[in-house]
């Protein structure tokens, strides 16, 4: 069994958007992001500050704008609006979830797509069906794809089931592993929570992508001998041996099928560092179609 290393791959990311802010800064540009945070749930303040850390350690424009919990729907769509105009942003991103007086969809449309770095807007999620390259990815399954390839898995022709169909990942992950050409050509199942029998779709599946957001909800019956599994599940479980109490674990059982798959991504340190690592790579795509 190999276990993925997403926080190894994640650094050769940002080794590669480095190479592309230097080139950039070469011609006397710098990449701008903005990070907005409406409200102050602890763990979108945590992954907002993560962003605009990297972004800054990266040698970024970073700029977060944290809104009180009791913004309007005008207001943020101020914000967005004047984001768009900024000419030293390149890209936007509005931290999910927002509070509940917010149209999160109409705040998605309201972003220039050409800066939407989440690849969220409905442009982009149309461009990722035309296999269109100037579009904007979904961070978290593009970093899935990038995963795949760093541990020399081959897509192509391989039975691939994503269980789980949102529109963050479940979604466009099969819309990747479908596309033609490096990181694609698989054969594509999506399971969700309608599927029936899941054991025997997943079991016959020679990559098992789990994005269901339950944990430890794929077991030992779900997948077949030397199977490639990317966990993309985050979640935190009560730990009374951990000093906070509590500790993060993926969608997949990782004991109990570890031994038999050819390779496993972790939680934490798998898929995790790599969203990140995409978003930035987003951000400077974004600048070098702007400015070109
Ligand atoms: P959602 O809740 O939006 O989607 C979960 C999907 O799982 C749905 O399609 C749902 O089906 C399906 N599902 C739920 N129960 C079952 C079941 N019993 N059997 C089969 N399928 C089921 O979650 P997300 O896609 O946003 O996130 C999934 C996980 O990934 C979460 O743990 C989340 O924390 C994590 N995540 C991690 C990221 C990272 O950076 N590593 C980034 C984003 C998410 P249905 O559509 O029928 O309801």
């Amino acid at each position: 069994m190999k276990q993925i290393d997403g926080a190894a791959v994640a650094q050769k990311v940002h080794q590669e958007t480095r190479q592309r802010i230097e080139a950039l800064a070469a011609r006397g540009i710098q990449p701008g992001l903005a990070v907005v945070l409406v409200g102050d749930d602890p763990a979108s303040r945590a992954y907002v500050r993560s962003k605009d850390k990297r972004a800054a350690e990266l040698g970024f424009h970073s700029v977060k704008r944290e809104l009180p919990a009791t913004t309007s729907q005008e207001e943020l769509l101020a914000v967005v609006r004047e984001l768009n105009h900024d000419p030293a942003i390149h890209g936007i991103l509005v931290q999910s979830p927002p509070p509940k007086q917010i149209d999160e969809a109409a705040i998605v449309r309201a972003i220039d797509p050409n800066k939407d770095v989440d690849g969220f807007h409905p442009v982009n999620v149309a461009k990722l069906a035309l296999e269109d390259p100037t579009g904007f990815v979904p961070c978290t399954p593009l970093g899935c794809i990038r995963l795949l390839e760093e541990a020399g898995v081959s897509t192509a022709g391989a039975n691939a089931v994503v269980v789980g169909r949102s529109m963050i990942v479940g979604k466009p992950m099969a819309l990747l592993l479908m596309r033609r050409g490096k990181g694609g050509d698989a054969t594509v199942t999506v399971a969700h929570s309608r599927s029936k029998n899941l054991a025997a779709i997943t079991r016959q599946a020679e990559i098992v992508i789990a994005a269901v957001g339950r944990p430890h909800f794929l077991g030992a019956e779900h997948i077949g001998d030397g199977a490639v599994v990317i966990d993309v599940g985050i979640n935190r479980i009560d730990d009374p041996t951990s000093p906070k109490g509590t500790r993060l674990v993926g969608d997949v059982d990782y004991d109990a099928v570890a031994e038999r798959c050819a390779a496993i991504t972790p939680v934490p340190g798998g898929v995790g560092p790599m969203t990140i690592a995409m978003l930035m790579a987003n951000t400077v795509q974004a600048c070098e179609q702007l400015t070109k």
